[in-house]
């Protein structure tokens, strides 16, 4: 299991990840299972590979909506 937070805006937080993943309780970081540690980048999806880490990270990062 690892935690996110958006302020180092990488994919786990970003708006556009697909990946596995659940928000916190008080909704300030996001935790994501090793079995989700990869998804797919819906603004990107023409990126090689086309799936990206959690940690990933790109100038397209917009907040999750789930996140305070
Ligand atoms: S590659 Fe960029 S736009 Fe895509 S999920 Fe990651 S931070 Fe968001």
């Amino acid at each position: 299991m690892a935690t996110f937070l958006p302020h180092n805006h990488q994919c786990a937080t970003c708006e556009f990840w697909d990946g596995q993943r659940k928000v916190s309780t008080d909704r300030k970081e996001v935790i994501v299972e090793p079995s989700g540690f990869y998804g797919k980048c819906m603004v990107n999806p023409k990126i090689t590979p086309p799936k990206k880490p959690a940690g990933g990270s790109c100038s397209k990062w917009q907040k999750w909506g789930f996140l305070a």
